[in-house]
């Protein structure tokens, strides 16, 4: 897919250009660029479906002791972005989901006034209610009535609460968070717990997901 650029206005006083078809910016110190800072190769990987034809979504942070690479399965398929009607929800959008879930975070509407998108809020603003919202869309900021936190994958699946067991696990050398998405399990390692430790240390999951993803948005 060809990048479509457009002028968004301006991100902390800088000029920005924005790429709507891969939802990257396209401007470096206000300059605009031929092609948008994404990397192609990750928008091969999609997957464009009916919602009711989809019966999976897994979500996976395969080891955060030492990346923060994630995988997005979909009906059993690895792919990056997942296109269903006018939504394009990508790997980022559910990691984001976890964090809110996690920390009891009440996801509301908030609706994009310039492109009629719906919002979707990650890393440190999916715990971290704000206004304005930065539309992933079309790159332009908008304000809302008060600060919240949104998801637009809550307006397309039914999601529930985690429940997390009542049990810290040891962490040695790996760490694996396998979220599946429309049975609202969350397993640590293959086990079901709302505690790790890690180096004599204990940790909630939350807290130290929170911390970790911090800048995953
Ligand atoms: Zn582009
Ligand atoms: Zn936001
Ligand atoms: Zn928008």
């Amino acid at each position: 897919m060809e990048c479509n650029i457009n002028y968004v206005g301006k991100w902390d006083e800088e000029d920005v250009y924005y790429c709507v078809n891969h939802h990257k910016k396209a401007s470096i110190n206000g300059k605009k660029l031929d092609e948008c800072l994404c990397n192609k190769k990750d928008y091969e990987k999609s997957l464009t479906i009916n919602k009711e034809d989809i019966h999976s979504i897994i979500f996976t942070y395969p080891n955060l002791l030492t990346n923060l690479e994630s995988t997005l399965k979909v009906n059993d398929k690895e792919i990056n972005i997942l296109y269903i009607g006018k939504s394009m929800l990508e790997k980022r959008d559910f990691g984001g989901l976890l964090l809110a879930k996690l920390n009891n975070i009440n996801l509301e509407v908030e609706v994009c006034p310039y492109c009629n998108n719906i919002h979707s809020d990650d890393g440190k603003f999916a715990y971290k209610p704000h206004n304005p919202h930065l539309c992933a869309y079309c790159g332009r900021l908008f304000e809302v009535d008060h600060p919240n936190i949104g998801n637009e994958i809550t307006t397309i699946f039914n999601i529930s609460d985690l429940n997390l067991d009542d049990k810290c696990l040891e962490i040695e050398s790996e760490l694996k968070i396998e979220y599946d998405v429309l049975k609202n399990s969350l397993l640590v390692n293959n086990v079901c717990c709302n505690r790790i430790s890690l180096n004599d240390k204990e940790y909630y999951l939350k807290d130290y997901l929170n911390e970790k993803l911090y800048n995953e948005f």
